[in-house]
C-alpha cells in the first residue's frame, strides 16, 4: 500500500528537462515515479503548479550541540534546513562541546542529537593535533570523514592543525578509506597581519577583510595538495573564497589526485561591499571578497570545477557578534536560503538547468560521502523531497527563519522561489 501519493509536479529527476510525473511513497521510500500513477494511497498531495526536486543535502553545517546549543541547534537548525528544502546534512565536528574528535565525542553528540533532528544527518569527524589514533574508532562509527582546519578555530577544544598533525591525520585517514576536509587558510599569514591591524587599532570590516587574503587560501590549498598527494588521502576543500583556489584544485584533480571542493553562496551572492554594509552578520572566514573574485568563482562553478554547494551555516550566540569586526566572532547563517538563493541567482538569472542544480545541492556530496539513498528521485532512494514555487517573488523576512537567532545576511533579499514542503 503507497502511503503517499505527490501528484503532478515538474519533477527534476535524472538529468532531462522537468516533467510532470506522481511520485508513490512507501515506507520512507520512492516505490515509484511516473506519470499518472494509479492509487489507492493513504494520503495524496496535489502538487501541480511546483516543481519537484531532491532533498537538498547540507555537507558543511555547524549545529553546535551538544554544548553551544545557545548558538544553535538540533531542533532548531534542522528545522530551518527542512524549511529551505534540506533533508539531509552532514554536521561539523567543532563548537560541540565535546567536539567529535574521539568516540565519547561522537556518543554525544549523537545522544544530542536522539530524536531531536527533523531531518536525516551525518557527523563529520574531526581531525586535530595529536588524535590521529582515534580516527579509525570515529571510522567505525560512522562519520562521513574528517575535518581539519589549517588556521585558528576560534575555540580552544578543536585546534588546528599544523604540518606534522595534518600528514598524521591524512595518512589514517587514507587508511580508513575517508576524505579529509580542510578548511584552508595559511595561519601564519592571517595571523601575522591580524595583528598588525590590531597593533595599528586598525579594526574595521575593511581592515578584517584585508587580514585574509587570497594569498592565505593559496599557501594552504598547496600544501594540503601536496599532504594529499604525499599520503594518498582523499581530500575536500571546504567553502573555497577565490577562483584561483578553485583552479588549484581543479589542476590537482587534473592530474589525478582525488580532491575536491565546495562554494557557498555567500562567496558566491555577497561581496566585500556588502560586508561593509551589513556588519558582523557577513563576516566570515575566508571573508567575503570582491564583486570580480564572487564572477571568478561562478565561471569555476559552471565549468563543473567545484563539487558542490554547501551553506557553512555557523550560527553564535548573539553576545558574541558585538564590537569591532577584526575582533568579534563571524559565521554565516544560511542553512534555510541555501535553495531558494540558488533557484533565484543559479536558475533563473543563470539560466543553471534545474537538474544540474539538483546534483551541486544534493547529489554530489551524497555520492562522494556514501550517503546512500540521498540526493537523486528514483525508485529506491529514500523519499526525501523538495517541493519549490519557482513562481514566487517575495523578500526573505526575519519571522521566516526558523533557526536558533532568526538573523542571516539575507533578511531583506529579493528571492524569486519559495519552498512550499
Ligand atoms: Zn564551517
Amino acid at each position: 500500500m503507497t502511503d503517499l501519493l505527490v501528484r503532478g509536479a515538474l519533477a527534476v529527476a535524472g538529468g532531462g528537462e522537468p516533467e510532470p510525473l506522481d511520485v508513490a511513497i512507501a515506507d520512507g521510500r520512492i516505490a515509484a515515479l511516473g506519470p499518472e500513477l494509479a492509487g489507492p494511497a493513504r494520503a495524496e498531495l496535489d502538487a501541480r503548479g511546483l516543481h519537484l526536486l531532491p532533498g537538498v543535502v547540507d555537507p558543511h553545517v555547524h549545529l553546535d550541540d551538544p554544548g553551544r546549543a545557545h548558538w544553535e541547534g538540533f531542533p532548531t537548525g534542522t528545522a530551518a534546513l527542512v524549511a529551505g528544502g534540506a533533508t539531509t546534512t552532514v554536521d561539523m565536528p567543532l563548537n560541540s562541546i565535546p567536539p567529535t574528535v574521539d568516540g565519547p565525542g561522537f556518543d554525544a553528540k549523537l545522544a544530542a542529537a536522539a530524536g531531536r533532528a527533523h531531518c536525516d544527518f551525518g557527523l563529520w569527524g574531526g581531525c586535530v593535533p595529536g588524535n590521529a589514533d582515534e580516527l579509525a574508532g570515529l571510522a567505525a562509527r560512522g562519520v562521513v570523514g574528517f575535518k581539519a582546519f589549517m588556521s585558528a578555530t576560534g575555540v580552544d577544544e578543536f585546534r588546528a592543525c599544523g604540518e606534522d598533525d595534518l600528514h598524521a591525520g591524512m595518512a589514517a585517514a587514507a587508511e580508513l578509506g575517508l576524505p579529509v576536509a580542510v578548511h584552508a587558510e595559511d595561519d601564519e599569514l592571517t595571523g601575522r597581519l591580524a595583528a598588525q591591524a590590531a597593533a595599528a587599532g586598525r579594526v574595521s570590516m575593511r581592515d578584517y577583510l584585508a587580514s585574509r587574503p587570497v594569498e592565505a587560501e593559496m599557501r594552504a590549498v598547496e600544501r594540503a595538495l601536496a599532504l594529499a598527494e604525499a599520503t594518498g588521502c582523499a581530500l575536500h576543500v571546504v567553502h573555497v573564497s577565490s577562483g584561483r583556489a578553485a583552479g588549484l584544485v581543479a589542476e590537482a584533480r587534473a592530474r589525478g589526485l582525488d580532491v575536491t571542493c565546495e562554494v557557498c553562496p555567500h562567496h558566491l551572492l555577497l561581496t566585500d561591499e556588502d560586508a561593509e554594509r551589513i556588519g558582523l552578520l557577513a563576516k566570515c572566514a575566508p571573508p567575503l571578497r570582491t564583486a570580480a573574485e564572487c564572477e571568478r568563482l561562478w565561471a569555476r562553478l559552471v565549468a563543473g570545477e567545484i563539487a558542490w554547494v554547501a551553506s557553512d551555516h555557523s550560527p553564535a550566540a548573539p553576545e558574541l557578534r558585538t564590537g569591532d569586526a577584526l575582533h568579534a566572532w563571524g559565521g554565516i547563517a544560511g542553512a534555510q536560503s541555501t535553495l531558494e538563493l540558488m533557484l533565484t541567482h543559479a536558475h533563473h538569472e543563470r539560466g543553471m538547468a534545474l537538474g544540474r542544480l539538483a546534483w551541486l545541492l544534493g547529489g554530489a556530496a551524497a555520492r562522494r560521502l556514501r550517503l546512500a539513498g540521498k540526493g537523486t528521485l528514483e525508485v529506491g532512494a529514500d523519499a526525501d523531497l523538495a517541493l519549490v514555487d519557482l513562481g514566487a517573488e517575495r523578500t526573505l523576512e526575519p519571522r521566516e527563519l526558523w533557526y536558533r537567532h532568526k538573523v542571516s545576511p539575507y533578511t531583506g533579499r529579493a528571492l524569486r522561489a519559495r519552498c512550499t514542503g
